[in-house]
């Protein structure tokens, strides 16, 4: 091909979410797990392979035309996306220009689920890095895609949040042996569950068994979407983690601005 045609090539495109009309790009701290408190930019990518009952990020999936039931199907006004209004398709130098404006070197790449779109996250890294060797990635992941080659050499920390039986999805689709295999040695990743009750507990106990993840690996969160409704949960959660080896981990979006999106 020559190098005039090359130029006819249409820019990679990212698919973020769209949230208040524009792609959602903000800088905030990271809420819960390995690097809590971490200020941070956070770059939301569009769709995903799951459909959660409970999800938060329902604009990123819950399509018009879908089947996927949502707990929000039964409030009064709640629809389902039109897709084409909640896809933001940006340009690699776009969403890095976005990025850079920010005073902040850490990453994460959320979603959605974000792993989806390795090669373009992958163009994304490679080209925030040659502005600032300094930039650090973190990927939100649902923990059922394996990475690519070039995905696991640009990531610094994956932040793997499986899913359980209560988010409505088939074991078949949320549970995938060679994902969690590449995750559970993986030096780069740690595990986060939302606990609510006792049968979700003995569902990660199961999980860490049957995949070989090792506790220190492990992270556990109460469920809630209010500060009143995590501490509810938190004194029981706490004796688990010294029972067992985990981290517990508090969720302080949800402390700080309970059910707000995009902050
Ligand atoms: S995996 Fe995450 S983004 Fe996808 S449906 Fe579940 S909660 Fe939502």
């Amino acid at each position: 091909m020559s190098r005039a045609d090359s130029t006819l090539l249409p820019a990679t495109l990212l698919k973020l979410a769209r949230l208040h009309g524009r792609p959602e790009i903000f800088f905030s701290i990271q809420g819960e797990g390995k690097s809590i408190g971490l200020p941070s930019v956070f770059v939301r990518t569009a769709l995903c392979n799951l459909h959660c009952i409970w999800c938060d990020t329902d604009y990123t999936w819950n399509w018009v035309g879908t089947r996927f039931p949502h707990i929000n199907d039964s409030k009064p006004g709640y629809r389902k996306f039109e897709k084409k209004q909640w896809i933001a398709p940006c340009t690699i130098a776009e969403v890095a220009e976005a990025v850079a404006a920010f005073p902040c070197k850490n990453v994460i790449l959320t979603g959605g689920e974000p792993m989806l779109q390795q090669a373009p996250l992958v163009e994304l890294m490679l080209t925030l890095r040659t502005t600032s060797p300094d930039y650090r990635f973190e990927v939100e992941t649902n923990g059922t895609l394996v990475p690519t080659t070039a995905f696991d050499a640009a990531i610094d920390q994956y932040n793997v949040s499986p899913k359980l039986e209560n988010s409505g999805n088939t074991r078949r689709l949320r549970e995938k042996p060679a994902a969690y295999r590449f995750f559970a040695q993986s030096p780069k990743s740690g595990f986060k569950f939302v606990i609510a009750e006792k049968s979700d507990l003995d569902e990660v106990l199961g999980l860490l068994k049957t995949h070989s993840i090792a506790p220190e690996k492990v992270w556990l969160m109460p469920e809630g979407t209010s500060a009143k409704a995590l501490a509810k949960r938190r004194l029981w959660l706490v004796e688990v983690c010294k029972e067992n080896g985990f981290r517990f981990s508090d969720r302080l979006h949800v402390q700080i601005w309970g059910a707000k999106k995009g902050v």
